[in-house]
């Protein structure tokens, strides 16, 4: 069943399509479908792309770059990027940051900072996890310290995202000790290419670097990095977390895995059957496909909300723990399938022949690397709580 949203949407779709088909280049998008790791300077080459079409900053306001599309279209947007196997990269610049610098920031923020980002020129990452401090992230103890017209900072960020690769830093750093946790935070904006910044990798269960640790010892950051008011971060933050309602839904990533594995089941495994022939694994591939289907019927009513200009509610929430379960769900079958290529005695193949389909050779590595979406952004602990209280009042 497909799932149309109108014929103004449809035609969008279909320029999406014939754009990323013209100017994608195809062994990027063959290493993004695979999850491959892409350098940062292709990254940065397909940044470049979408910036002069004017699509890369689709959550930005038409004055500061964006394409001035609402949520529909960005909707739209996100499902054909996926499954044209773009990469995503700079995520916390221009989906985080950007929104809360055109929001928050002051004139002279907005002018140094947004053409910076779209220009390619700094890369940000999110500082705001700590050691002790994250799903309870109101616990941060990084300090700054007022010292004349600078903050001394000092303290430790974790799992950031990105950092590596990374020129600055936006963190949540404590200012004030007393009072409610909360009222103490606020939101500072930090250069990394200075003494006193370190950043070590953190290699993930899926071999890859990711994430890092950045501890940062005594470091200046001037008065005027500072978005907002001293003490205003948990506004921002609660507007930063809750700007992209359907991110977390995770729909395109999870179109476009299914897609992988309806293309898996066609391939002829070792005992020279078809895949898809299996009607044990046939039974739970129509499981997981109804069950994206009826996620991308919630993530509409959401979206169907969002045009009415309603609030979000906890269906957030749902949306978030049910996308991170089917995505893990669908890696775990594509693996499965990737076994079942797998079990052939090298000696019958003919010589130098993979001994798996490529498309299936990296699927153990996603499948680890896919545990992460129920714990980050929230885990799924905490959004059971935040259902329980919101939906079932308890
Ligand atoms: C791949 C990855 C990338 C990340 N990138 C970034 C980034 O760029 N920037 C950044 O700031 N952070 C980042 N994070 C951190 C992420 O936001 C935290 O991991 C997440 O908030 C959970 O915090 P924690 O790891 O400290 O676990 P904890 O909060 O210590 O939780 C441990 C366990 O206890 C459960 N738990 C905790 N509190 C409760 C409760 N009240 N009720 C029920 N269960 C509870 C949790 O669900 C979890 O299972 C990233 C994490 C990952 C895995």
């Amino acid at each position: 069943m497909d799932l149309a949203l109108g014929d103004e949407t449809e035609r969008l779709r279909d320029e999406f399509r014939s754009f990323f088909a013209q100017h994608l280049p195809a062994d990027l998008s063959r290493k993004t479908l695979l999850g491959q790791k892409l350098t940062k300077d292709e990254h940065k080459g397909w940044q470049a792309i979408l910036a002069a079409k004017g699509w890369l900053v689709p959550s930005w306001s038409k004055e500061w770059g964006g394409p001035g599309w609402g949520p529909l279209e960005r909707f739209v947007w996100d499902e054909e990027y996926s499954l044209a196997g773009a990469p995503r990269a700079n995520i916390p610049s221009l989906d985080l940051l950007g929104p809360v610098i055109i929001e928050f920031g002051t004139e002279a923020q907005k002018r140094e900072i947004l053409p910076r980002i779209l220009s390619g020129e700094d890369w940000w990452c999110q500082g705001f996890s700590e050691p002790q401090a994250g799903s309870d992230l109101a616990a941060l103890k990084m300090k700054a310290v007022r010292d004349g017209d600078d903050y001394i900072v000092s303290g430790t960020k974790l799992w950031t995202s990105w950092a590596h690769l990374s020129n600055k830093i936006f963190a949540l750093v404590r200012t004030a000790q007393d009072g409610p946790k909360q009222a103490g935070i606020s939101f500072l904006l930090i250069d990394m290419e200075q003494p006193g910044v370190q950043v070590s990798p953190i290699i993930t269960i899926g071999g890859m670097h990711a994430v890092n640790e950045v501890q940062i010892t005594d470091v200046r950051v001037p008065v005027t990095n500072l978005v907002g008011k001293e003490g205003d971060a948990w506004t921002i933050t609660k507007f930063l977390l809750g700007h992209e309602r359907l991110v977390g839904a995770g729909i395109g990533p999870n179109m476009a895995l299914a897609r992988q594995l309806a293309a898996a089941l066609e391939r002829t495994g070792a005992d020279g059957r078809l895949i898809g022939d299996d009607p044990v694994l046939a039974q739970r591939v129509a499981e997981v496909e109804t069950d994206l289907l009826a996620l991308r019927y919630t993530a509409w009513r959401v979206l169907a909300d969002e045009l009415s200009g309603k609030a979000p509610g906890p269906e957030v929430s749902v949306l978030k723990i049910r996308g991170g379960e089917i995505q893990q769900a669908l890696t775990e079958l594509l693996m499965e399938v990737a076994e079942i290529e797998s079990l052939v005695h090298p000696w019958s193949l003919p010589e130098g022949a993979p001994v798996v389909a490529p498309e299936a050779a990296h699927m153990a590595q996603q499948y680890f690397d896919r545990r992460k979406l129920t714990i980050y952004g929230g885990s799924s602990e905490i959004q059971r709580n935040i259902i329980a209280r919101r939906i079932l009042n308890v």
